[in-house]
C-alpha cells in the first residue's frame, strides 16, 4: 500500500505533504483519540486517492484539501469533523473511493457532508443553470450548515490560487463568487472571506482600477499610520487610566469597498477619508461587555466630536447575520471623519469568523438570529414550485439587505428585511394570513399595504375570507416567502379560470367536429403565438370571442389546418447597429473564442459601451446574436452566473480606426466657463464630441459628456487630460 501511495510523488512532495500536515493539526481543536485517528486515517486516504493528480500549477493535488482543511480550522473556526470532510471533499468525485467506503470507515455525518460537497460541485455542471445550483446550495446548508462553510473554504483557496487558469474560465469563476458565495458569505457573517472574495473578483474584472488603489494605498501608508496613531493617542491615555483590557486596530478598509465609494460617490480616492476603520476592541466578560462599550464610547466622543446619525448600535440589536458591534463616526483631527467600532473579544470572533463562532457562543445567548434564518430558507425551500430563477432573484434581494425589527400586537419581534411591508409581515407570519389579508394598522393608525415598515412598528392586521392576492400585490412586497405565494396563489386563480376556457374550447371543437387531441391544440398554440395550452384555456376565459379565430383553421377528419397563410405575429428581435457609429459599415475586429469574430453575427451591447481596448467577453444571446460586453459590465456578473454556458471568450483582433462611444462624468468646482474650457481640451486632442450635459449646485458641477474614441488609449489619455484641468475634481468613465 505504502508503496503505491507514494509513487507518484517525489521525495521533496512528501516531505511538503507531510509538513502542511503537521503544521494543520497543532491548530485543530481535538477532543478524544477517535478526533485524532479519524483525521489520519482521512489524510492518508486522501493523499493516496488523489496520488495521480495534480493541480493546473503543477503542484501535488492534495495539497488542496490540506489547505482548505486549514482554512476551515484557522480562517472559519471549525473543528475535527470539518478538517475530515474537507480532506475528502474531493475524493469522490475525481477518484475511485465511493461513498459507500467512506460511511464504513468515517460513518455517516461525515459521509452526508462529504456527499453535499460533491453533489453542491456536479450542481455547477455547465449545462444545468446556475440558478437551479444555488437552490441546491441552499438544500445543503439547512441539512447541515458545514457542508456550506467548507465550500467556502474550498472556494477561497480556489480564487486564491485562480492565476494558473486561463482567462475565460477566471471570469466564469469570479463571476459565480460574485453572484453566489460573496452574498452568502455575508449572510453566514463571514466578513473576511467575503471581502477577499470580492478583492479577487475585482482584481480579475477590473485589474486597472484595482492596481491603481492597491498603489495608492501601498503610497500612503506611513502618512495613513502617522494620522492613525495621532487619532488613537489621546483615546489610549484615557483608556488606560480606566483600567479596561483592551486592544486598538486601524486597518485600511478593503480595496473593492473603496473602489465602491469612488463610484457612488464620485470622489477622487485622495478625497475619500474614511479609508480606514479604528477598531477597539475590549477584554470583558460577557455580563459587562455592553456597558463597557458605551463606556469607551463616551471615552471617544469626549475626545472627538461624533456625527449623530452615524452611530449605529448593534449590541442591543445585533443584525441577522450575528452581527455585533457598536458604531460611530467622529471628526477626527485636521477635520477628517473616521469609523471607530467598538466591541467584545466575544463580538469580534464572531464578526470576523461569522457561523462557526456563533455556533461556540450559542449556550451563552438564548436568541439565535442563524436559526431564525436558516428557518425562514427551509420556509421558502418548501414553498410550492417556484421558478428557480425567480427565486435566485427574490432571494438574493433579501440576501443583501440591512433588517428592520418590528412587533406584533401581543408584542413578539420579527425580524424583516428593510423596505419589508404589512404584507410581508403578515405572509411571514401564515401564508393565510397574507392571502387573505384587507388593511393594516401601524402604532395604531391605517396604513396602506405597501407601506415600508420601520424599526419598533407594532402592526395589527385584518382579514377576510374573500379577500385575495392580485399581480398588484407584487409590487407591494420585497420577501421571497411572501413573492413566491402570491405568485403560486394567482397562478392557482389563472389554472381555475383556465378550466373554464377549456370545457368552451371543447364544446367548440365538438360543434366544428374537431377531435379533442394533442395535434389540434399544438397547431392553435403555434399560429397564434402563445406560449402554452394552460395559458391558451386561460386567454379563452377571460375572452369568449376568441373562439371565433378557429375560423382560420378547416376541418379534415377531425384534424385542424391552417388555412390562411398569415404571418405568425412573431416579433423578431433585430440587431440594431447602434445609430451614433459614424461608419456603421466598419465593425471593429474581434477574435471569438480564438476564432474569427465573423463567423458569428456580434454586435456591442448598449448597456456597457464597450470600446477598442476594454476586457470583454462575448454572450450568446440566444434569437440575437452575439453580444460583446465589457468584464465589468453591470449586467455581467448576473450573466456569467446565469448563463455560464453562453458565455465565451472574446478578444480585439486588431485596432482599427473606429469610433467608439464613451461616457464620462467629471465634477468639478466653479462651473463658471467650464463647457468652453472642457470643449476646447476634447477638441485639442482630436476627439469629436457626441453630447455634453453639465449641472451645478453651489459652485459644484456635475457634468456628463459623451465622446467618440477609437482605443482605451485614446480615451485614457482623454482622462488623465481632463483631470489634469483647472477646477476639475475628478473624472470617471461610466456606462
Ligand atoms: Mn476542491
Amino acid at each position: 500500500m505504502e508503496a503505491a501511495t507514494t509513487s507518484n510523488y517525489s521525495p521533496e512532495e512528501i516531505k511538503q505533504i507531510r509538513f502542511e500536515y503537521k503544521t494543520l493539526l497543532k491548530s485543530v481543536d481535538m477532543k478524544n483519540d477517535t478526533d485524532r485517528k479519524n483525521i489520519r486515517a482521512a489524510f492518508e486516504l486522501a493523499v493516496d486517492a488523489h496520488h495521480k493528480q495534480r493541480r493546473k500549477s503543477g503542484e501535488p493535488y492534495v495539497l488542496h484539501p490540506i489547505e482548505v482543511a486549514r482554512i476551515c480550522v484557522q480562517e472559519i473556526g471549525l473543528g475535527p469533523t470539518a478538517v475530515i470532510c474537507a480532506f475528502l471533499h474531493d475524493v469522490v468525485e475525481d477518484t475511485d473511493v465511493t461513498l459507500e467506503d467512506l460511511e464504513e470507515q468515517f460513518g455517516s455525518k461525515v459521509t452526508m457532508i462529504v456527499d453535499g460537497l460533491t453533489k453542491l460541485d456536479k450542481a455547477f455542471d455547465i449545462k444545468s443553470p446556475q440558478a437551479e445550483n444555488f437552490k441546491k446550495i441552499l438544500q445543503t446548508l439547512t441539512k447541515d450548515v458545514r457542508v456550506v462553510l467548507i465550500k467556502m473554504a474550498d472556494r477561497l483557496h480556489n480564487m486564491r490560487t485562480l492565476g494558473s487558469m486561463p482567462k475565460h474560465k477566471q471570469l466564469k469563476i469570479a463571476s459565480e463568487t460574485a453572484f453566489i458565495y460573496a452574498p452568502l458569505a455575508h449572510r453566514l457573517g463571514l466578513y473576511n472571506i467575503k471581502t477577499e472574495y470580492q478583492d479577487i473578483c475585482m482584481k480579475i474584472t477590473d485589474y486597472e482600477n484595482y492596481k491603481m488603489i492597491a498603489n495608492k494605498l501601498a503610497a500612503t501608508k506611513v502618512q495613513r499610520n502617522a494620522y492613525i496613531d495621532s487619532f488613537i493617542d489621546p483615546i489610549k491615555r484615557e483608556l488606560d487610566e480606566t483600567g479596561l483590557k483592551y486592544r486598538i486596530l486601524g486597518r485600511p478598509k478593503s480595496i473593492s469597498s473603496i473602489w465602491k465609494k469612488i463610484q457612488t460617490k464620485k470622489v477622487p480616492f485622495e478625497q475619500i477619508y474614511d479609508l480606514f476603520a479604528v477598531r477597539i476592541i475590549l477584554d470583558v466578560s460577557a455580563k459587562m461587555e455592553k456597558r463597557k462599550s458605551w463606556l469607551v464610547y463616551s471615552v471617544v466622543t469626549d475626545y472627538y466630536k461624533p456625527i449623530p446619525e452615524r452611530l449605529k448600535d448593534w449590541i442591543s440589536t445585533p443584525k441577522s447575520n450575528g452581527y455585533e458591534s457598536l458604531h460611530t463616526t467622529v471628526v477626527g483631527p485636521e477635520g477628517r471623519f473616521v469609523e471607530v467600532q467598538v466591541r467584545s473579544e466575544r463580538m469580534d470572533e464572531v464578526a470576523e469568523r461569522g457561523f462557526a463562532a456563533h455556533w461556540k457562543y450559542k449556550k451563552m445567548y438564548s436568541e439565535n438570529v442563524f436559526d431564525y434564518w436558516i428557518n425562514s430558507i427551509r420556509e421558502l425551500l418548501e414553498a410550492p414550485s417556484t421558478d428557480a430563477l425567480e427565486f435566485v432573484n427574490d432571494f438574493k434581494a433579501n440576501l443583501f439587505s440591512e433588517e428592520v425589527y418590528v412587533y406584533t400586537p401581543k408584542g413578539d419581534m420579527r425580524i424583516l428585511p428593510k423596505g419589508a411591508t404589512p404584507l410581508d409581515f403578515a405572509f411571514g407570519i401564515h401564508t393565510q394570513i397574507g392571502s387573505h389579508c384587507t388593511s393594516a394598522k401601524v402604532n395604531g393608525r391605517m396604513v396602506p399595504l405597501g407601506y415600508k415598515l420601520e424599526n419598533g412598528d407594532k402592526i395589527y392586521l385584518t382579514t377576510s375570507a374573500n379577500q385575495k392576492p392580485n399581480m398588484a400585490w407584487l409590487d407591494m412586497v420585497i420577501t421571497s416567502k411572501a413573492k413566491s405565494n402570491i405568485r403560486t396563489a394567482i397562478r392557482k386563480e389563472r389554472n381555475k379560470a383556465g378550466e373554464l376556457g377549456k370545457e368552451a374550447l371543447m364544446r367548440k371543437f365538438n360543434s366544428i367536429k374537431a377531435r379533442w387531441e394533442e395535434d389540434n391544440l399544438n397547431i392553435i398554440v403555434k399560429v397564434f403565438n402563445i406560449s402554452s395550452h394552460l395559458e391558451l384555456y386561460y386567454e379563452i376565459s377571460q375572452d369568449k370571442s376568441w373562439l371565433s379565430n378557429l375560423k382560420k383553421f378547416e376541418v379534415k377528419n377531425g384534424k385542424l389546418i391552417f388555412i390562411k397563410k398569415v404571418e405568425a405575429p412573431v416579433n423578431r428581435p433585430r440587431i440594431s447597429i447602434p445609430k451614433h457609429r459614424k461608419k456603421a459599415v466598419d465593425q471593429p475586429k474581434l477574435l471569438i473564442n480564438g476564432e474569427n469574430g465573423e463567423k458569428y453575427k456580434y454586435s456591442l451591447s448598449n448597456c456597457c459601451n464597450p470600446v477598442q481596448g476594454d476586457l470583454v467577453f462575448a454572450f450568446n444571446a440566444v434569437g440575437a446574436g452575439v453580444k460583446i460586453h465589457r468584464t465589468i459590465c453591470p449586467n455581467a456578473t448576473s450573466m456569467m452566473a446565469n448563463y455560464g454556458h453562453r458565455i465565451m471568450k472574446a478578444e480585439w483582433a486588431s485596432l482599427n480606426n473606429i469610433d467608439f462611444v464613451a461616457d464620462l462624468t467629471i465634477t468639478g468646482t466653479d462651473g463658471r466657463g467650464v463647457v468652453q474650457q472642457l470643449t476646447n481640451v476634447i477638441t485639442d486632442l482630436g476627439i469629436d464630441m457626441r453630447s455634453i450635459t453639465m449641472t451645478g449646485i453651489e459652485g459644484i458641477y456635475e457634468g456628463k459628456i459623451s465622446v467618440f474614441v477609437n482605443n482605451t488609449n485614446t480615451l485614457n489619455n482623454l482622462i488623465i487630460t481632463l483631470k489634469q484641468e483647472k477646477g476639475v475634481n475628478s473624472v470617471i468613465r461610466t456606462n
